[in-house]
């Protein structure tokens, strides 16, 4: 009788850790479907949706950022170190904005940050701080050569397509880079 107690509660522990680790793996899979593996910010697919909800109620302003020349980063010293750039360059990102927007990684050096009801000239101060930041000491991953970034800035009231913003920004960004890169331009 003792004997089969044991047994009948050693198989609930059993049965309640396969719960628990379907719950876990779960979880696992929800959050790798939305966050890029390398920096853990929103991958594209996620942060598109997300400012597409938000437009959906409120204006909203939108960051893009692009690394200068990372091209002769990863030429000059190697992948690896391209990829360490790259997550502590949005470590930096993430420390001047405070826990203010949702980053995303857009495409491979290429990320956005949403400002939720957030108007444009603020927007651009973020910006300006996260250009300040990369211009005020070089990365620990790369310390004798200076990473900068071109940001472009929109703003759109509610109700704005994904698009619309998005574009705006991005022409912004072309400017910044048109005119010589490292520096913030906005529309
Ligand atoms: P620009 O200033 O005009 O943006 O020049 P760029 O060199 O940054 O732009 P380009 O598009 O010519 O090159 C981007 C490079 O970024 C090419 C690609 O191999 C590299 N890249 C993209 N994703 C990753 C990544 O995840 N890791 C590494 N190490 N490199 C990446
Ligand atoms: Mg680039």
């Amino acid at each position: 009788m003792r004997e089969s107690h044991g047994l009948i509660s050693r198989s609930d522990r059993a049965e309640r850790e396969l719960t628990r680790l379907k719950h876990q793996l779960a979880d696992e899979l929800a959050y790798k479907a939305i966050h890029d593996p390398l920096t853990d910010v929103y991958n594209r697919g996620a942060i598109i949706d997300i400012i597409s909800t938000v437009l959906t109620q409120r204006q909203a302003s939108l960051i893009v950022l692009d690394i200068d020349h990372f091209k002769r980063v990863n030429d000059n010293f190697g992948h690896p170190t391209g990829d360490a750039v790259i997550c502590e360059l949005i470590t930096r990102v993430r420390h001047a904005l405070g826990g203010v927007g949702s980053i995303g990684r857009v495409g491979g050096e290429k990320f956005t940050i949403l400002l939720d009801n957030v108007a444009l000239q603020q927007a651009v101060l973020y910006a300006q701080r996260i250009q300040d930041d990369l211009n005020r000491s070089n990365l620990a991953a790369l310390p004798a050569y200076q990473v900068t970034a071109s940001f472009g800035v929109s703003w759109a009231p509610a109700t704005t397509g994904f698009d619309t913003l998005y574009n705006a920004a991005d022409a912004a960004l072309y400017e910044a880079k048109q005119q010589g890169r490292n520096r913030v331009m906005f529309r």
